[in-house]
């Protein structure tokens, strides 16, 4: 079993039952148990087009369920209650995201996770700290162990640190720079093992198992 941390909105038709309904189909999803539910809050809207406020809450879970199995059980109860994806933040009747699952990381555009955006939403913070405030620092981590790709952009000679001083860094501080890299590359590849063995292992778990 993997805990993890899922947030919930609305902003369109009855904003309350949607979040409900998404609840209530959440408890009957197989191989998952429901642990707390945070308040649900009304939250002004964050980018997007012109539109009406949210309600949000976040939930805590534990699943047997494998991330994208999770992901796809979430658009699934998405799709049932009348989601329709029409413009990136537009107004939606439900949209259930996950924010963690486990200490896992993945950095896939599909599935990314820990959701990257946790900390740039008050409307995540607020819930996922009334139910989970231990996680906070966390995510921190772990969304910081998910970004190697940003660490390779600062890859040398084009690095700040070059450019304010016009010239190339010490070799010194090149070998730091590439040992550190080396560190970040190893720790997500690390992590990348973590979730194929973790999806064998599950595989074989549920292989003989009715799912619904
Ligand atoms: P948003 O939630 O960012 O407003 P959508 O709900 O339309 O946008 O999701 C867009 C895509 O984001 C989904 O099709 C999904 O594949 C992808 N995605 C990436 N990471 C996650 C995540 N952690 N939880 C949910 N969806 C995610
Ligand atoms: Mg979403």
């Amino acid at each position: 079993m993997v805990v993890c941390y899922i947030a919930v909105g609305s902003n369109l038709g009855d904003r309350e039952g949607y979040i409900k309904a998404a609840i209530q189909k959440l408890r009957f999803l197989a191989h998952t148990k429901i642990r707390k539910i945070s308040k649900i809050i009304e939250t002004k809207p964050q980018g997007g087009p012109p539109q009406g406020p949210y309600l949000n809450a976040v939930i805590e879970i534990e699943t047997e369920l494998l991330p994208y199995e999770l992901l796809q059980e979430l658009q699934r109860i998405e799709q049932l209650l009348g989601r329709i994806r029409t413009v990136v933040n537009g107004p939606r009747t439900i949209d259930l995201d996950i924010l963690t699952y486990g200490d896992v990381c993945i950095n896939e555009e599909a599935l990314c996770i820990p959701h990257p955006r946790i900390f740039e939403r008050e409307f995540v913070l607020e819930p996922l700290k009334e139910i989970a405030p231990h996680m906070l620092e966390r995510i921190r981590k772990l969304i910081l162990k998910t970004k190697p790709k940003k660490v390779e952009k600062t890859t040398l000679p084009s690095s700040g640190i070059a450019k304010k001083k016009n010239k190339q860094p010490s070799v010194k501080l090149q070998a730091k720079f590439r040992r550190y890299i080396k560190r970040r590359k190893s720790t997500y590849r690390q992590a990348i093992n973590k979730v194929k063995k973790e999806n064998k292992d599950n595989r074989r778990k549920f292989k003989n198992r009715a799912r619904f």
